[in-house]
């Protein structure tokens, strides 16, 4: 699938785009998405990968 950015913060938010988490009631708020690199959409369950 194409590049896509993952939050971290529970909200499970995704994006096609790099950008900041817009869940007002997200850990992650306003913090930087994180590059998925998944091709299965689903996001290795939303934890980080390393
Ligand atoms: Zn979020
Ligand atoms: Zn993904």
């Amino acid at each position: 699938m194409n590049k896509h950015y993952i939050c971290l913060g529970g909200c499970r938010g995704v994006s096609e785009h790099p950008g900041v988490c817009q869940a007002a009631d997200c850990d992650n708020h306003q913090h930087e998405l994180t590059e998925c690199q998944c091709t299965d959409n689903l996001h290795n369950d939303f934890k980080p990968l390393d």
